[in-house]
């Protein structure tokens, strides 16, 4: 995977987390307290795994990393429909 800004080959690898990993559109603001129905109400993208999954630490998506531009690309198509 090439990066999008300056186009130099990314490292792979995973991207992890802890809690509800979402994105979050321009314009919405970050919610204090996360809850499913919360993060729906302000468009947020709920990704995956959820907080159930995270336990067994499966399903983090593949990362691609740009040390030079601090870019980071997560490819979610196999863990969503
Ligand atoms: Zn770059």
């Amino acid at each position: 995977m090439l990066c999008p800004k300056c186009g130099k080959e990314m490292k792979k690898g995973f991207l992890c987390g802890r809690g509800y990993n979402y994105f979050l559109p321009e314009g919405e603001k970050a919610p204090n307290l996360l809850s499913k129905k919360i993060l729906e109400k302000k468009h947020a993208i709920l990704l995956p795994p959820d907080d159930i999954c995270i336990a067994f630490c499966q399903n983090w998506p593949k990362a691609f990393w740009c040390g030079d531009c601090k870019i980071l690309l997560a490819d979610y198509s196999e863990l969503m429909e």
